[in-house]
């Protein structure tokens, strides 16, 4: 029988000194750490990391790997090269979470893989999952990525995503820190608690949706109701932070069942090729995909209820984004003949085939356009 797990992760929320004292006190020897000299100084590691290495044999990757790319990939499996570490503790955004799934996919090579050879790796989805576990600390509250078990790699030359998968690469551990998600700036919280919203939302009205994705989804949905826009007005409010970390602990659950839909479908190609960040991105047609969908999944009015007060999804999204990010395309230099050619590259394969209906090329220009 194949059986795949719930959730093998385990899930600690701790407060920054508990953290400290926990990345002091590892079972393990040798570590990998992946974590940007900026982060180091904006969480205030620095002094931590001189512990650690103290404490343990470490090889510390100190780029920044927002957006992985296979040459990303290639430096920091060269840094492994003649190290063997136990343990990838990855402390960063979904991209820095991202990456060190993707060095555990392509690790353990005699010799290191060449650009090329990984290039071609993603492209033939062979994942080899090497031994060394994961911890996974993120420092925004939204990707999930600390609970999926795969990961996203982008085309050095811009033009395609690559995505991994494999059941190694779901986090062995995944630290919470509350107090980390405080720093994000206004943009990025809410680009992150947007994404957060649209896997929630997608889990729900995804095909393999469940009465268990459901409850995880909606009690995701209200907390992010509940507290996303007290959050831009009370940045550094920790127990506010916190709940909104749970909000996307919950969404993370819900779609590491399921699986995204059609409204991350769409947001690739506006990532790749306009650089929208991603939870604006998919947050740009969550209103019109909850409209193609109605009637096609179950419990409909107990999700959509929740926005009522709002006036509607997308009324809440305007509000939640204000004068802060621009949720129509037009704000992003696309030209209004470029939306065919983005719906032409809007249907990937296990997303856009999960939605609740079927969306042809289409309806997806008609709905960019409704954006536009
Ligand atoms: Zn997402």
């Amino acid at each position: 029988m194949k059986y795949s797990d719930f959730c093998r992760t385990d899930i600690e929320f701790l407060e920054e000194d508990q953290f400290r004292e926990a990345c002091l006190n590892l079972p393990y020897r040798r570590i990998f750490l992946i974590l940007s000299q900026q982060a180091a100084e904006r969480y205030q590691m620095n002094e931590l990391v001189e512990q650690m290495q103290q404490r343990y044999q470490m090889v510390w990757m100190k780029q920044s790997v927002s957006y992985p790319t296979q040459r990303m990939l290639h430096i920091g499996l060269s840094m492994l090269s003649d190290f063997e570490p136990e343990v990838v503790l990855s402390v960063g955004g979904g991209s820095a979470i991202d990456f060190a799934k993707a060095m555990k996919a392509f690790g353990g090579f005699e010799e290191v893989p060449s650009i090329e050879m990984i290039t071609e790796l993603l492209q033939k989805k062979e994942i080899r999952g090497s031994r060394m576990d994961l911890i996974a600390v993120p420092t925004t509250a939204g990707t999930g990525a600390e609970l999926t078990k795969w990961a996203t790699v982008w085309d050095d030359a811009g033009n395609v995503k690559y995505s991994i998968d494999h059941d190694t690469l779901k986090p062995d551990k995944a630290y919470i820190v509350p107090a980390f998600t405080a720093k994000a700036d206004k943009k990025l919280t809410i680009s992150t608690g947007l994404d957060s919203m649209a896997h929630a939302l997608e889990a729900y009205w995804s095909r393999k949706t469940s009465p268990l994705v459901r409850v995880l989804s909606k009690t995701s949905v209200e907390m992010t109701l509940a507290n996303l826009q007290q959050i831009l007005e009370n940045p550094a409010d920790i127990l506010l932070r916190e709940k909104q970390c749970t909000a996307s602990v919950l969404s993370g659950l819900a779609f590491s069942m399921t699986r995204t839909t059609a409204s991350h479908s769409i947001s690739y190609p506006l990532t790749m090729g306009y650089g929208i960040a991603h939870g604006i991105a998919v947050a740009m047609t969550l209103a019109q995909i909850a409209e193609h969908n109605h009637g096609a999944f179950p419990e409909e009015d107990a999700l959509m209820v929740l926005f009522v007060k709002y006036g509607g999804i997308r009324r809440y999204l305007e509000m939640i984004c204000g004068e802060t990010v621009s949720l129509n395309l037009r704000d992003y230099g696309i030209a209004e003949e470029m939306l065919e050619e983005i719906a032409g590259k809007s249907f990937t394969l296990g997303r856009m085939d999960n939605n609740a209906v079927e969306l042809n090329q289409q309806d997806v220009i008609q709905i960019l356009r409704t954006t536009y």
